[in-house]
């Protein structure tokens, strides 16, 4: 690995002290935030509207800081998973997902993850460290999908909201005039309900909102998600309600049916009155049994009559699409 620091993943505040504290003009910032997010260049040679002068010093100290993917599976329906190596000898993994005219990567957040989902492979993996700004941005810098990308999804590898820093430098690249110049709408944070990064994102933030949920109940979602027990689901939902998700944010709420645990209806009428006074819609997902994860998947009938029943309670609730599973890059099955 290059001992030099990474430009990628930095902001306009962050290059603009670079430029300025390497004695180069104010300007200088903007020039390579062009190079680095625009243009997409991989080499500080390639900015070619900055003085060869101030290039070579820039080179002293930095690199582009892209990084090729190492592994690519194609599956067969399009799907494409892609393998990153990042320091230290580790690995993360990214799904690009096609459909239509929309291109979303799934992006990864941490290698590994803290919380230890029951039904989750990464969680299995236990965690080995925080992605910088520059590994998680990276991901969709070096795809070679980068520039059919529609949306991005913060769904892979990890918990984002356990790495608020480097994902609100990301969110500020991918959303600025300077960066890509997205509009928040493209971009969806899923968290299991980390309160404290929850309360920064939801008063800092504009993207929307995914909260993993999976059970109704307390005692029951606390056995497939250690996470309910420092913070509950019912403090997660009483600070949604504080903000608006009427207008231009959404909240999504994501539900895995397991057959036989949470797929009746009885659970169902409960996930209704709990979210009877939040506009928000349930996104439904087929569980993708893992080896080493002992547990059933609901059949597509039992999602199908989950979802009617929640619709015919005026919840918007859609089953979600199952993409990649032959290539493992589907919901939970990310590890490397
Ligand atoms: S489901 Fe998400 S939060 Fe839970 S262990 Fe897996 S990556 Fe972590």
């Amino acid at each position: 690995m290059d001992k030099k620091e990474p430009l990628t993943g930095k902001t306009m505040d962050e290059l603009k002290f670079l430029v300025q504290s390497s004695g180069m003009p104010a300007f200088t910032a903007k020039q390579i935030a062009k190079w680095l997010y625009g243009k997409k260049v991989d080499s500080i040679d390639e900015m070619t509207d900055i003085s060869i002068a101030h290039r070579n010093k820039l080179k002293e100290n930095y690199t582009v800081g892209k990084t090729a993917f190492v592994k690519k599976q194609v599956s067969g329906d399009g799907t494409v998973k892609y393998l990153f190596p990042v320091s230290g000898n580790r690995f993360i993994e990214s799904v690009f997902i096609p459909d239509k005219d929309r291109g979303t990567l799934c992006i990864s957040s941490q290698v590994g993850c803290k919380l230890n989902c029951l039904f989750c492979k990464t969680g299995k993996q236990g965690f080995s460290g925080q992605l910088q700004a520059s590994d998680i941005l990276n991901q969709a810098l070096s795809i070679p999908e980068s520039d059919a990308l529609t949306n991005v999804v913060f769904m892979g590898m990890g918990e984002p909201l356990d790495n608020v820093d480097e994902l609100f430098k990301v969110l500020d690249i991918l959303t600025s005039d300077y960066g890509f110049g997205w509009s928040p709408k493209r971009i969806t944070v899923s968290t299991a309900g980390l309160i404290p990064g929850l309360k920064r994102f939801l008063a800092e933030r504009q993207e929307h909102l995914a909260i993993s949920l999976h059970s109704p109940y307390h005692e029951e979602r606390l056995s497939l998600m250690p996470v309910e027990k420092p913070y509950p689901v019912t403090e997660v939902l009483n600070l949604i309600r504080q903000y608006d998700f009427s207008r231009q944010r959404r909240v999504s709420f994501e539900y895995i049916l397991f057959s036989g645990l949470n797929d009746d209806l009885k659970h169902a009428a409960a996930l209704a009155r709990l979210l009877k006074d939040i506009p928000c819609r349930i996104n439904l997902i087929r569980y993708h049994p893992v080896s080493g994860i002992d547990l059933p998947a609901s059949d597509a009938n039992s999602l199908i009559i989950f979802r009617d029943y929640l619709n015919s309670k005026g919840i918007i609730c859609t089953i979600r699409a199952s993409k990649g599973e032959d290539i493992l890059a589907a919901c939970g099955m990310l590890a490397t």
